[in-house]
């Protein structure tokens, strides 16, 4: 899941646990659907060779990663169109794995482009916990080498990442996910780094995340599935999914990839699901998890997540959301039709799908929309498949709680809500970023931004802002956010001539990935560096001036400067507080003074108009 819920697992989760519950540790989960589908025809019989190490737990548990690969390594040794490389590392150094599965069996992700063919590439496992795509890529894996399946690559190619988050994968327990029925064995949600790397696309700090956005950029996938597991409440829908621009309600970086999403994939996925048993539907959240009546909430999400990313990368991305109360069985059956038929829709559909790709690459959108709200657009109504519920008066936390019914119950006419852009960002031509940033121009290099290094000094006349009223940490309280302490910022602009020193760099945003730049280098963005705390050093004013400097100083600019005199009047009779305030006042003639640090608070990348 995205959103963030309860901090820690249930009290109830505890108590049961410390009192040595007999039971298994998830018997107090809301009641089982019974659940039979056409897609339970694709599970391996126990006397299959090939079967996945999963199956043979009845698909109700999850190898580890080294059952994993060296099942996946037995796999590729038998196949000639299936290839196991290495990606990169995580920060414990186990490898990262992808599977190449291409008609001529190409052996890098880079050579997939020679062959023409419209790449899909799905990860799972970015939350390890959530590993439905992994046991589902591989019976989809076994179909395609021995399977009958072969066809499927005949005008696609299928790169899967099995375990994106492997260290966490290996921090395996039967007590992780509270909310989750199954698999037996579950990973943990973030890295060894205790990073969440579904926030981690824009800020690249984790190894791992920086490994993937390596291999977006040599595979260069037509078409990306990001795999998880979502709780939050109870409901029909076994396969939620999501992407940026869905059903075109709210604007979108990549506005091609989503009528191509709307147009051909979405359809493909509802009608294959369907016929295979399942219930589709959007992913979303409730507007109040301890009331559905209060409504729903879905719709884009920033660039620290794949969705978000993908669309300013012109990537189509699409989140799948399996939903964590149905038995992991029907979960990872649910991914399986769910690959198979995106596998399906990029073959039928691929030259539709290249045209889009290339009209979102070569636009250059004058205004790039940011900062999305969450369930602050404009309401619909939606006939919602969900689960009766009642409240009762929890002893342990002393309010109304909900309790899950299992019965099937259509929520008519609930209210819907997309999310709104806070801010449109106006495209420039180019930034200027200082060598003096060179954790900045790392990051511009590791998503393959473009940009011009300057051999000599070069004196310009640029943009820049001064940022106003930043904010450390909104919302966070005081601890560090995914290890970085985030800010908020208004900015104000400012034309100056600034020299850029040797080795500072030239972005231009006229290339495919500006709109990325943009997001990346506009302070106001939620998700560019500056927002990630990038640049916390240009906060703190480093020289002052001392009280009997400063007054005599003033008492001189009064002399020198009458218009000076004048605002500094009007500011005593308008303003009590600082006609009160003794240093504020001198310290409102040191900022007008030519001693004043004019770089304080001054961003120090420069805007090209
Ligand atoms: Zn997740």
């Amino acid at each position: 899941m995205r959103y963030f819920r309860l901090p820690c697992p249930p009290l109830a989760f505890f108590i049961l646990a410390a009192t040595g519950f007999a039971a298994g540790p998830q018997d107090f989960l809301p009641p089982v659907q019974a659940w039979h589908g056409a897609s339970e025809a694709l599970i391996a019989k126990p006397d299959n060779p090939w079967i996945t190490p999963s199956e043979k737990t009845g698909l109700t548990d999850s190898p580890n990663y080294d059952d994993t690969i060296a099942w996946l390594k037995k796999l590729c040794a038998a196949t000639p169109q299936v290839k196991l490389v290495e990606f990169g590392r995580t920060a414990q150094g186990r490898v990262l794995y992808v599977v190449i599965a291409s008609k001529e069996g190409v052996a890098t992700p880079a050579a997939l482009a020679a062959n023409g063919r419209p790449t899909l590439l799905a990860q799972a496992g970015i939350h390890s916990g959530e590993i439905d795509g992994k046991d589902a890529g591989l019976m989809l894996l076994r179909d395609i080498a021995f399977g009958g399946k072969t066809t499927l690559l005949d005008h696609a190619n299928f790169l899967f990442v099995p375990i994106f988050n492997a260290d966490g994968h290996e921090r395996s327990s039967e007590w992780n996910r509270p909310n989750q029925r199954g698999p037996v064995h579950q990973g943990w949600r973030t890295s060894a780094q205790n990073l969440n790397l579904n926030r981690d696309y824009m800020k690249a700090d984790a190894p791992e995340m920086q490994a993937m956005i390596q291999l977006l950029r040599t595979a260069n996938p037509s078409l990306y599935l990001d795999l998880h597991v979502t709780d939050g409440l109870d409901y029909q829908y076994d396969i939620t999914y999501e992407y940026q621009g869905w059903g075109g309600a709210q604007p979108a970086s990549s506005p091609h990839n989503s009528v191509w999403l709307d147009r051909y994939f979405r359809p493909a996925m509802d009608a294959a699901l369907k016929q295979a048993g399942h219930i589709p539907g959007r992913y979303f959240d409730p507007t109040n998890d301890r009331d559905l009546t209060e409504g729903i909430i879905s719709g884009n999400g920033d660039p620290r997540f794949s969705t978000g990313y993908g669309d300013l990368r012109h990537i189509p991305t699409v989140l799948l959301e399996t939903h964590s109360l149905k038995p992991y069985r029907q979960r990872v059956l649910g991914t399986y039709v769910f690959l198979e038929s995106a596998l399906r829709s990029v073959s039928e559909h691929g030259a539709e799908l290249r045209a889009a790709i290339a009209a979102d690459r070569v636009a250059r959108l004058d205004k790039i929309p940011v900062n999305w709200g969450y369930g602050d657009g404009e309401a619909k109504t939606i006939d919602l498949l969900g689960i009766a519920y009642e409240d009762y008066v929890s002893p342990a936390s002393g309010v109304k709680e909900v309790r899950w019914l299992g019965q099937p119950k259509v929520y008519a006419g609930l209210t819907t809500r997309d999310n709104k852009p806070g801010l449109l960002l106006t495209r420039p031509k180019a930034y200027w970023v200082p060598v003096t940033k060179p954790e900045v121009i790392a990051r511009l290099k590791i998503h393959g931004v473009q940009f011009e290094t300057l051999a000599k000094p070069r004196t310009v006349a640029v943009e820049m802002y001064r940022l106003v009223n930043p904010k450390i940490q909104p919302g966070e309280g005081t601890h560090p956010f995914e290890a970085r302490h985030t800010l908020t910022t208004g900015a104000q602009r400012l034309t100056r001539t600034e020299t850029f020193p040797a080795g500072s760099v030239r972005v231009s945003t006229d290339q495919p990935l500006g709109d990325l730049a943009t997001v990346l280098l506009e302070p106001e963005a939620k998700d560019s560096l500056v927002g990630w705390g990038f640049f916390s050093e240009i906060l703190q004013r480093t020289e002052y001036i001392e009280g009997y400097v400063v007054a005599p100083l003033a008492e001189k600019m009064l002399v020198d400067d009458p218009k000076l005199k004048a605002e500094f009047e009007t500011k005593l009779a308008a303003d009590e507080k600082f006609a009160k305030d003794p240093t504020a006042r001198l310290q409102w003639f040191y900022a007008r003074s030519k001693f004043y640090d004019d770089r304080y608070l001054l961003y120090p990348v420069g805007i090209e108009r």
